[in-house]
């Protein structure tokens, strides 16, 4: 009899998360002071994070070990199965062979608490009695509460208002895990009061919440303030989903010929595919690692390499990265968690190298191969993940087309059962299509005034 899931033990849990920069080989840029334009140390980020992150955010070692506290939280859901999805090859009489890594059976439904966790400990080991984030859709929100209550840490969310008064369930799972949830813009920061003095019906943005997180941060010695993406040691953490893939794919005997994630600020995207680009750049293998992104928010297949900020403020320092530019406001689409500006800076690199692909799609194409997984495999995935979904029916398609039986690894990194509005628009037939013209970009990537890279 054929099997439909590939699991692993606990015994097989990573020990070591995968470093990247220590294989590429061109080193990301270094981050660049917003006012002076000079490139800064990790000495700047110490206000807000603690020392032994800032140490792996700049680390160039190729392995990093886990520590045995964290191995052993992550045993509450890890290792994570692998699906060969039978169901859908036969649905798309494809002669290809598709894989997929399911991250949904985290307790907050996502990849997300690879990293939570991490952050979470050495917050804990260093004294530290608060954490502050910021989330939008409340995926990271619900990561972070889950994984301070873990580690018996006061988790302090800003969650921008519109999704905290559209997303009830989200907040209310952040509350279980015991973490104050704030509609930001709140009157507790002086950028929050700042801006409700302006417009005091404010539905708040991504940009607003992260300044008011990073302010409480910034103002308190015993809180510290945590970032769920973009961020190279985020990246990192999350390396524990490919290496255990890695694992698995030998395991059903295969290798994936395509490996492909939905991409927002680049981490479950880092997650899965860094072990196997490692395989790459270590053995020569030519595995195509492809990010699938919104075409609504293009930032790796229009945007431009170059420095710009995290934030929509302009607060954070100058990232080296693929950017539609930090005012750029992307369509209100479904898929929350991809509505980012920028891409991280390892991600960004390995592009600009070519190491990686990167491909957009619509959302309307999205829900059609998200609904197609779930009436196949059963699982109903979240509208992020939905795209690398869409990006895999397609290269099914064109297996069938060539009469090529590739292999296909999909990262379905989180479920959608918060997501449920998404899936009401779509078979109601009010989803729109997010086209975004040609001059819209342009207009956006004028906006831009930071510093070019040669
Ligand atoms: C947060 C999130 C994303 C986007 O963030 P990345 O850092 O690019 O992974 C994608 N999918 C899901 C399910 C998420 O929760």
């Amino acid at each position: 009899m054929k099997n439909r899931k590939i699991l692993l033990t606990e015994k097989e849990i990573p020990e070591k998360w995968y470093n990247i920069i220590h294989d590429m080989p061109n080193k990301p840029l270094p981050p660049l002071h917003p006012g002076t334009k000079e490139p800064i140390g990790p000495e700047a980020l110490a206000p807000l994070f603690p020392m032994e992150l800032i140490k792996q955010e700049v680390a160039t070692e190729k392995w990093i070990e886990i520590p045995e506290e964290v191995r052993d939280a992550y045993k509450l859901w890890r290792p994570t199965p692998m699906f060969r999805a039978y169901e859908l090859e036969k649905m798309l009489d494809t002669p290809a062979k598709i894989y997929y890594k399911y991250e949904g059976v985290s307790p907050s439904g996502s990849h997300k608490p690879n990293t939570a966790i991490a952050q979470a400990y050495y917050n804990r080991q260093e004294g530290v009695k608060r954490i502050t984030t910021e989330t939008g859709a409340g995926q990271w929100g619900s990561a972070l509460s889950f994984a301070c209550q873990h580690f018996g840490i006061e988790c302090e969310v800003y969650m921008v208002k519109i999704s905290y008064n559209q997303k009830p369930y989200r907040k209310i799972m952040m509350n279980t895990w015991g973490a104050k949830v704030y509609a930001s813009p709140t009157n507790l920061t002086e950028a929050g009061r700042k801006i409700l003095a302006e417009a005091p019906d404010s539905p708040g943005s991504l940009g607003i919440a992260i300044s008011e997180a990073v302010e409480r941060a910034a103002t308190d010695d015993n809180t510290k303030y945590a970032l769920g993406s973009v961020l190279n040691h985020v990246l990192m953490h999350q390396t524990v989903i490919g290496q255990e893939a890695v694992i698995q794919m030998e395991k059903a005997g295969d290798l994936p010929d395509i490996v492909v994630a939905p991409f927002g600020g680049g981490s479950n995207f880092a997650g899965i595919s860094f072990p196997f680009l490692r395989l790459n750049l270590e053995e020569g293998k030519n595995i195509r690692c492809i990010a699938s992104e919104p075409a609504s928010c293009p930032k790796l297949t229009r945007g431009v390499f170059r420095y710009d900020f995290g934030d929509t403020v302009g607060m954070t320092p100058l990232l080296p990265m693929y950017t539609l530019g930090h005012t750029f406001v992307p369509a209100p689409i479904h898929a929350g968690g991809l509505r980012y500006h920028g891409a991280g800076v390892v991600v960004s690199q390995l592009l600009k190298d070519k190491l990686i692909e990167a491909v957009a799609h619509d959302q309307v194409e999205c829900f059609d191969a998200g609904v197609k997984f779930a009436r196949a495999e059963g699982i109903i995935p979240a509208p992020e993940t939905n795209h690398a979904i869409a990006t895999a029916i397609r290269e099914a398609e064109k297996c069938k087309e060539e009469g090529v039986g590739r292999t296909i690894l999909i990262h379905l990194c989180g479920h959608g059962h918060f997501d449920l509005g998404a899936y009401e628009n779509y078979f109601s037939g009010n989803l729109e299509k997010h086209e975004i013209t040609s001059e819209e970009i342009e207009a956006a990537l004028a906006r831009i005034d930071t510093p070019v890279i040669e």
